[in-house]
């Protein structure tokens, strides 16, 4: 390369006055904005340590919560780039491209259901999954008082678009997911039975159908309650237990403690540590998130028979206030959590095999 080459290649590309301006103003943008970055990192660095532990430990809380809210709501955005934002009644619902045609649970194509529609039924279900959910999640009107802003509804056209979306193997592929403050349900008409297609509405979903989807949106806003009113520290584990046991309140009733310990046992014992991690793992397979799920709930049913009434409600208050869970659990339940995992298995023994 000759030395002229070398020169041409080094010299400054020719700009326009007004280019070159605005090159620089973007330039000493840029400065300014990593020197605010680095002062607010120096002056947190030095006011860190001097703040007392619960502060420090709230403030912790405070980022951690609202990066996985704003990670979260980032992650939508991208993925859910084309979707339509529309309000029907109470709820704000994201519906997918149209374009698509949905298919019935038999795998019938049924392009007379409109995304619009789904979203419709899906608002009204919520409506009624709503005013369940104090009686069905455990907590008290105030507690769900305190979640503040309803989730955004989001209506997925199939189950494997949710799969794709959120990178699972469609062995993983469900019907409701929360996560950072949206809820998000797979178009009814996919995978519940239509009673009375000539009547739009819910009623065409029929009792049954309609009972099935109020008890997934049940279970998703139980996990928007505790989520939101612990600022994100309920464990999965446990908000999981306690929506399980949600969505059969919805049906007006709970399954026998013989049947939950009998599942459980069958499903295979694990450690609360271990089994917590297997809730929505892309590396856990889906038996032990199967197995996940029967543990849990006989964790709860197993709390509902030794701890006073109300341990639930409880725990998520003095989360709210601040302790952190292993305090809260104890003082909801008057246990340890190490003292109820040993009582638990016990009890899982006791409970599957009735003299
Ligand atoms: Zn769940």
């Amino acid at each position: 390369m000759s030395p002229t080459q070398v020169e041409t290649t080094l010299s400054p590309p020719r700009l326009s006055r007004s280019a070159g301006g605005r090159v620089q103003r973007l330039g000493r943008l840029l400065r300014a904005i990593a020197c605010l970055v680095a002062v607010t990192a120096c002056t947190g660095a030095v006011i860190w340590p001097l703040l007392p532990a619960p502060t420090r430990r709230g403030a912790a809380d405070w980022v951690r919560s609202h990066a996985g809210l704003l990670s979260s709501r980032a992650y939508y955005a991208v993925s859910h780039r084309g979707w339509r934002s529309v309000q029907l009644g109470n709820w704000e619902v994201l519906l997918p491209p149209a374009g698509g045609v949905l298919h019935d649970h038999r795998g019938e194509p049924q392009v007379a259901w409109p995304h619009m529609e789904q979203g419709l039924w899906l608002s009204q279900a919520a409506d009624e999954a709503l005013a369940k959910l104090p009686a069905a999640s455990g907590l008290s009107e105030a507690q769900i008082g305190q979640a503040g802003e309803l989730p955004r509804l989001i209506l997925y056209a199939s189950q494997r678009q949710l799969a794709a979306i959120w990178r699972w193997p469609e062995a993983h592929a469900t019907t409701g997911i929360y996560w950072g403050g949206s809820v998000g349900v797979v178009a009814p008409v996919t995978w519940l039975p239509v009673m009375h297609p000539e009547h739009p509405g819910l009623a065409a979903l029929g009792t049954q159908g309609s009972s099935v989807l109020q008890s997934t949106l049940v279970h998703e806003l139980t996990h928007w309650a505790h989520d939101r009113v612990s600022l994100g520290r309920m464990p999965r584990w446990l908000s999981e237990g306690i929506a399980v046991r949600a969505e059969e309140r919805t049906f007006g009733h709970e399954a026998p403690a013989e049947l939950i310990a009998a599942r459980a046992i069958r499903a295979g014992q694990a450690s609360i540590a271990e089994f917590a991690m297997w809730f929505g793992a892309t590396d856990a397979s889906r038996s032990q998130e199967l197995q996940a799920y029967a543990l849990a709930r006989s964790v709860v049913c197993y709390l509902d028979h030794s701890a006073l009434d109300g341990w639930d409600e409880r725990i998520l208050a003095r989360l709210a206030a601040g302790d952190r869970f292993e305090q809260a659990f104890v003082a909801a339940s008057g246990m340890t959590l190490a003292e109820v995992e040993k009582q638990w298995l016990r009890w899982l023994d006791v409970s599957a095999k009735p003299q």
